[in-house]
């Protein structure tokens, strides 16, 4: 099935709920046994069907079914948030004394979960400059035991060689885990460019419109999947079968919004390279962007999101422009219909590299508006920063 099939189609069995032809909200918490055998048999860990909510249940699995294949893989795992898959997937490859390889602009909780778990258990946390590619080989020691990418990072959108970083993962046994959410399912390949663990915030472009928090992981081996099954069902991050429901349901418009929304975001994108106040616009689908090639070379398409770095402009410009917009809205996420801006510095974000721009960024989100109209919301704002 092609894409567009699959997202139409997967994750829902009218034959089994009342010929009703979407999967309903499941809430539950206790699941009951039809009899004696069965009852002992999940006591024993030895039931493959549903035991208790925490584990799953019917609207977690109508949702990792139809995320299934999307990355190329059937081994899928919904969580209560992105962050949550993230920390599961590190918890699962890492223990004390070992090495990971973080990159510098990863996405900034996920940098505090590797300073204040992983650090506290006892794992080496290296940072690294994410246009490495295959010289993080240098990098390496003889307890790392996992490369983590994300590409582009955050705010700052750096593209990173998913392929060379595999390849040197794999020369030393170590796992590649990625944080796909800016392709999302649809635009990155992980498996074919040897990532080993791909990483989704389906908060951001599954769910699309702004209304919860999830994540989800899909691993190319099973073995792999079982070590993060695993650190799930110990800790318990289940997803709320409401959010489940929600997910899917953006699910089946996912593709349209994604592309309409990445042409939007090119023209909006475009139009601020050729302002006087914008001094680059850092976005791989740019061919000005540095990434511009890798994201060539690998991607089909990503997010609507990027940054644009400003000519050195003072805090009290920067707020006059924000403060004023009657479209872009300020806050953190993204992913939904509705366009977004966050102003920030992008040398407080970073550790192991430097950021050699001297004013304000911010960084948007373009969601499904005419560009048109966004265009001179943002006209109006650099109008007011004079
Ligand atoms: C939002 C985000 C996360 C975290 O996802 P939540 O669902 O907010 O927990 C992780 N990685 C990236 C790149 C994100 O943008």
């Amino acid at each position: 099935m092609k894409i567009e099939t699959q997202l139409a189609h997967l994750g829902k069995d009218p034959a089994t709920d009342k010929m009703v032809v979407n999967t309903p909200v499941y809430r539950s918490s206790t699941i009951v046994f039809p009899d004696f055998d069965t009852c002992e048999a999940a006591n024993l860990g030895r039931h493959s069907g549903f035991t208790y909510s925490r584990h799953g249940n019917p609207s977690t699995l109508a949702l990792e079914e139809a995320l299934a294949g999307l990355d190329g893989s059937n081994h899928v795992l919904v969580f209560s948030s992105g962050l949550a898959a993230v920390t599961a997937s590190l918890l699962a490859f890492l223990e004390s004394g070992d090495h990971v390889l973080i990159p510098d602009n990863v996405y900034g909780s996920t940098r505090k979960m590797c300073e204040h778990l992983l650090v506290k258990m006892g794992v080496e946390v290296e940072f690294y400059n994410p246009v490495l590619g295959a010289d993080i080989e240098k990098c390496m020691r003889k307890n790392t035991r996992v490369i983590y990418t994300e590409s582009p990072g955050s705010m700052t959108l750096e593209m990173q060689d998913v392929p060379a970083l595999a390849a040197i993962a794999h020369a030393h046994n170590a796992v590649l885990l990625a944080d796909n959410t800016w392709a999302t399912p649809l635009h990155f390949k992980p498996f074919e460019k040897g990532v080993d663990v791909s990483i989704h915030s389906t908060t951001k472009y599954v769910s699309g419109h702004s209304d919860l928090i999830m994540g989800h992981i899909t691993t190319q081996s099973k073995d792999h999947y079982l070590k993060i099954k695993k650190i799930f069902d110990v800790t318990g991050p289940a997803p709320a079968p409401d959010n489940c429901f929600l997910a899917l349901r953006g699910l089946r418009t996912m593709q349209l919004r994604v592309n309409q929304q990445m042409e939007n975001a090119l023209k909006v994108a475009q139009w601020l390279e050729s302002q006087e106040e914008v001094e680059r616009v850092l976005y791989p689908p740019l061919p000005s962007d540095a990434g511009h090639g890798l994201w060539k070379r690998d991607f089909s398409g990503g997010a609507s999101v990027f940054t644009a770095v400003l000519k050195a402009t003072g805090r009290d410009a920067i707020a006059q422009m924000v403060n004023g917009l009657t479209l872009f809205k300020m806050g953190y996420s993204w992913g939904g219909y509705e366009s977004l801006i966050v102003p920030f510095r992008a040398e407080k974000i970073r550790t192991v590299t430097q950021w050699k721009h001297e004013g304000w960024c911010v960084r948007m989100h373009v969601g499904l508006e005419h560009p048109d109209d966004l265009i001179a919301d943002l006209a109006e704002g650099f109008k007011r920063m004079k």
